[in-house]
């Protein structure tokens, strides 16, 4: 991704066609493609639930929250 940008929390904002090589496919996804909104670390099927969805969501990986990095 271009440039990474972090929720107030410090957690990476992703876009639903990134993707990282944290991936790993949500099991309520048929076909996971290898994006984001496939993936179980996003919150993008949470947030479409409730309405929220707008393209972006967050990634719940830790390794990819902005502490992590510096550390
Ligand atoms: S949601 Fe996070 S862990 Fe999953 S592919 Fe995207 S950036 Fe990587």
């Amino acid at each position: 991704m271009e440039d990474l940008m972090y929720d107030e929390m410090g957690m990476m904002v992703v876009s639903e066609n990134h993707c990282c090589e944290h991936f790993e496919p949500n099991d309520e996804v048929l076909v996971p493609m290898k994006e984001c909104w496939c993936c179980k670390w996003s919150n993008f099927r949470v947030d479409s639930r409730n309405g929220q969805s707008d393209g972006y969501s967050i990634c719940n990986y830790i390794g990819n929250a902005k502490e992590a990095v510096n550390r």
